[in-house]
């Protein structure tokens, strides 16, 4: 099931995405139903299905998802501000069941959220 994920589609360019950034470790692509006007999606390409399924062997990773959500922020325009949001299972709002960071900006963005 993993295996079909639409997440795993795109790192695998079975399906097309309009990336914004690719390396060994991760790849940032715009998301297709944009909720600001930047709105990218920043995946590991390791299977990890949801942010709960993290271990201490991810934490590189982690920390590496995080500078890219930085450089991509500073190289699309946020340097006025930004968000990042994982959501993690079916109560926080996860459709996807491959890890991923949402990298939101571009407007004025509220607290809280829905
Ligand atoms: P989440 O609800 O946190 O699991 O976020 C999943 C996100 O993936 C949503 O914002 C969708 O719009 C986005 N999405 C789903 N399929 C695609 C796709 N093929 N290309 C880009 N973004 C997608």
């Amino acid at each position: 099931m993993l295996a079909d994920n639409i997440f795993l589609k795109i790192i695998d360019k079975k399906i097309p995405a309009k990336l914004a950034h690719e390396d060994e470790h991760c790849l940032a692509f715009h998301d297709i139903n944009p909720q600001a006007p930047v709105h990218v999606l920043i995946i590991p390409k390791k299977v990890i299905p949801t942010h709960a399924d993290l271990t201490d062997t991810d934490q590189a990773l982690v920390g590496h998802l995080h500078l890219v959500a930085r450089k991509l922020a500073a190289e699309l325009g946020l340097g006025d501000g930004y968000r990042l949001v994982i959501n993690c299972g079916d109560r926080g709002g996860q459709t996807v069941p491959h890890l991923h960071m949402h990298l939101l900006g571009g407007r004025d963005l509220h607290w809280p959220p829905g």
